[in-house]
């Protein structure tokens, strides 16, 4: 089994415009000359990542120097949406300008949807190599960060303090007992309406596994999760606390605790939906597994109070669960009852596939021959008249996994093709019951043009 978890170590981002210098800093910061550490399979151009130690910390770097197409200095919509994503997705961001070319509207721009993300950042101002670096760097000032470094990523010119500025804003590291336990435990949520039985099936949970069970401090601060171990595997079961407080996290539309709730949703590797038999799914209950299909989260639907319904009754409700959640074809729905324990032993089993699931590797190799077969058995309908081809396909993330396809033309293709690749993507290699994510991409110019001589006169990207 894999075990990614969500809890890996921190990540500081490298952002900014083309030419700044980020990939120069991406490769001073890891101490090597090189550029691409570990480019992802089968792309030339996107984010580049690394693992490397800051200030005695494991933290994983990225720059996202690749996501702007080369010779082109605008911000199309589709860059825009992957920078974002990747400043998101990130705990610190370092964004780089060229203290040399000054200030640009695009510097601009680039701080504006940065500030955004309300991520702390520090602004590298590069190529200061110069006599009078700190007066260089003033104007930048007016981006309104507070922390202004003037630094040369080539000439290594105070690239300790932007370590420590960055080291600064890092998550707190976690103590070591839990260190040592967490980034292996699939990290569960349970939500739910009041009273169908949330914190009846914890207990259940907790008490029926014969496991070991830890309180820990919780993903969120003020709350207190358990860790469950099950023969090798662990589980960390999100406010756990707030669970059995009666009515102080409930996963719905509104309020405070909601948005705690959401806050669970998003770092959980797995979502329990509880819902109960008697009531069937409910609005709130769509809700909430609208919000994990959107957050891509795998999710199980635990119908609970089986013991309550006649077996007809029963059958009808699976039969409504599927209609109700026909957006969720590949969430599992279990009949459980925490009154009587039915159920329950299948619950923890289902966890693990979902999770192996959602953590699986697909290799490029691989990927490319399910491409091949999937287009040669059914061509892509043509788009105002031009043919449609797709030349490669490579995954870019894992939980859940994330597929990104290169054709010759920009965005998805109709929706029932965009259906049909996915389909027949979830039945190659067993992906049934975790979210997927296809992404499409024209595939870059430079791989199109890389058998002819480059133009003349085209800027290197730094
Ligand atoms: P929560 O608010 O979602 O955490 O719900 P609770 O676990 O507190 O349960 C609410 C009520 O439903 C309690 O009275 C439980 O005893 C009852 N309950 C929970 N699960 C079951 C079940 O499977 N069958 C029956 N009959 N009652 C249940």
């Amino acid at each position: 089994m894999v075990w990614c978890g969500t809890m890996s170590s921190p990540c500081i981002a490298l952002v900014g415009a083309p030419n700044a210098g980020k990939s120069t800093l991406f490769n001073r910061l890891l101490g090597r000359r090189k550029a691409l550490v570990h480019p992802t399979p089968g792309m030339t151009r996107d984010v580049n990542e690394a693992e490397t130690t800051w200030e005695g910390r494991p933290v994983r770097l990225v720059d996202t120097g690749g996501l702007f197409p080369p010779g082109d200095p605008g911000l199309a919509d589709g860059v825009r949406r992957s920078v974002m994503e990747a400043a998101a997705a990130a705990d610190v961001l370092v964004m780089v300008v060229d203290g040399r070319a000054g200030l640009t509207p695009l510097d601009r721009e680039l701080a504006a949807m940065f500030r955004t993300t309300g991520r702390p950042l520090v602004l590298a101002v590069n190529k200061m190599d110069v006599p009078g670096r700190d007066e260089g760097a003033a104007e930048f000032h007016a981006l309104g960060f507070p922390e202004v470094l003037a630094i040369s990523a080539d000439h290594d010119v105070s690239i300790g303090d932007l370590r420590s500025a960055v080291a600064r804003h890092l998550p707190e590291p976690r103590p070591a007992s839990e260190a040592e336990e967490a980034p292996r435990a699939v990290t569960l949520t349970i939500g739910g309406r009041p009273n169908v039985g949330k914190s009846s099936i914890l207990n259940r949970l907790l008490n029926e596994e014969r496991s070991i069970v830890s309180e820990i401090p919780g993903t969120t601060r003020d709350t207190v999760d358990s860790l469950l171990r099950s023969g090798e595997r662990l589980y960390r079961i999100q406010d756990t606390a707030g669970l059995r407080r009666k009515g102080r996290v409930e996963v719905g539309p509104e309020g405070l605790s909601a948005m705690v709730a959401r806050r669970h949703l998003e770092r959980a590797d797995v979502v329990l939906l509880v819902v109960d038999s008697l009531e069937g799914i409910t609005q709130q209950d769509l809700h909430v597994a609208g919000l994990a299909i959107e957050k891509s989260r795998p999710l199980i639907v635990l119908l609970n109070k089986s013991d309550l319904v006649e077996p007809e009754q029963a059958s009808a409700l699976l039969e409504q669960s599927a209609t109700r959640l026909k957006f969720a074809p590949h969430a599992p729905v279990l009949t459980v009852s925490a009154l009587t324990g039915r159920g329950i032993g299948r619950i923890l089993p289902m966890v693990d596939e979902v999770h192996e699931q959602a953590c699986r590797r697909m290799t490029t190799g691989r990927l490319n021959a399910w491409l091949r077969r999937a287009v040669e058995s059914h061509r892509p309908p043509s788009v105002s008249g031009r043919e449609v081809k797709y030349f490669y396909a490579a995954q870019a993330a894992n939980n859940p996994p994330r597929i990104v396809l290169f054709g010759n033309i920009e965005g998805p293709p109709h929706f029932s093709y965009q259906r049909y690749l996915e389909n027949s993507l979830r039945e190659a290699f067993d992906l049934t019951r975790t979210p997927v994510l296809l992404q499409y991409r024209e595939r870059p110019r430079a791989a199109r043009t890389s058998t002819r001589p480059r133009r003349k006169g085209r800027k290197s990207r730094v």
